[in-house]
């Protein structure tokens, strides 16, 4: 286009100029980002030397802390959660452990599946959020046979794990698999049965389920150890790397640190025989709390990873320091 080259000057005053207006006319309000309301994918990794475990969060559910728990007075169950700034009902995590051993890949507990409504669930899409598909997982050791740690077994009628071998102490599933114990059981612990009957179906249709007994070495890195109580069969896993290292995935010997940490007697109606989960508890924390060893629990606040000390023998829960040492960033 044809004109006259601007004059230096002027194009300096025409930038000034601009400047200028854009510091003193007031730009539209904008109206505030809504709020996001979702929270971060529920996975958490960490190296155990040569092994990766990756937590993976189900949900969260309301323990109601007053109806639920026995051996403890209510006042004292209150001056416990007081001094860790909680109160009833407790805002419990539901976590499962995913273990990959570089051979293969082990789950240990599956969550709640539709068990617990909107609060479980959402272990599958945190599974993948966390890098793997249901199809490769190749084991499933469960710790005993609620509905929170067995119902994301099932997806609809069908294995949720298609290629999984099941495996389960067998005094759990002698127990909860038998519709006949359902009928001399309490009656509040029927959910209990059909949670694991039809969460196992297909599987055990399948030939799936594989029963272990005792101290069972069900892969060169991880040994179960039975620790019954909560439930018949209920048992520990303990991992083992290469190195030396340890971690024990111990299930439901905890469900709320606040009170049963400081005080093991504290036991939940829940529990099969209430003496023996107390002692399972005092028995698996001194053994934590001896080895150094990593635990990872059930229904500690996600991800469940921490370790237990004892002090002036009270034992305390500390929770994991945030790691990537081994891992690569996200980005
Ligand atoms: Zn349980
Ligand atoms: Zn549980």
């Amino acid at each position: 286009m044809a004109g006259h080259p601007a004059h230096p000057l002027a194009l300096l005053l025409s930038l000034a100029f601009t400047v200028v207006l854009a510091l003193t006319v007031p730009t539209p309000a904008r109206a505030a980002a809504p709020q996001a309301r979702t929270q971060a994918p529920g996975f958490y990794r960490m190296m155990l030397g040569d092994i990766e475990v990756t937590a993976l969060l189900d949900g969260t559910h309301p323990f109601p802390v007053h109806e639920v728990m026995t051996g403890i007075t209510t006042a004292e169950t209150d001056k416990l959660l007081a001094a860790a700034d909680l109160a009833a009902p407790v805002e419990g995590s539901i976590n499962a452990f995913l273990i990959n051993t570089g051979v293969r890949l082990i789950l240990i507990d599956a969550g709640a599946g539709v068990l617990y409504g909107a609060d479980g669930g959402h272990l599958m899409a945190n599974l993948r959020a966390s890098g793997y598909t249901p199809d490769e997982v190749d084991e499933i050791y469960l710790t005993h046979l609620h509905r929170d740690h067995v119902g994301g077994m099932d997806q609809g009628g069908r294995m949720a794990f298609p290629n999984a071998i099941v495996r389960v102490n067998r005094r759990d599933a002698d127990f909860w698999l038998n519709p006949a114990n359902k009928a001399k059981a309490p009656p509040f612990l029927g959910p209990m049965f059909d949670g694991a009957i039809d969460s196992l179906r297909a599987y055990v249709d399948a030939g799936r389920v594989r029963p272990f007994d005792g101290e069972a070495q069900l892969d060169p890195a991880v040994q179960a150890l039975p620790s019954p109580g909560h439930t018949p069969g209920h048992t520990a896993y303990r991992v083992r790397s290469r190195d030396g290292q340890t971690l024990l995935a111990w299930g439901d010997i905890v469900h709320v640190a606040a009170v049963q940490v400081a005080d093991p007697a504290a036991t939940v109606k829940y529990d099969s025989d209430q003496a023996a989960a107390a002692q399972a508890r005092d028995r698996l924390m001194a053994q934590a709390a001896r080895d150094g060893s990593w635990v990872a629990a059930a229904h500690i606040a996600f991800p469940g990873l921490g370790h237990i000390t004892r002090q002036d023998g009270a034992y305390r829960w500390l929770p994991a320091n945030y790691t990537a040492v081994g891992l690569t960033q996200a980005r």
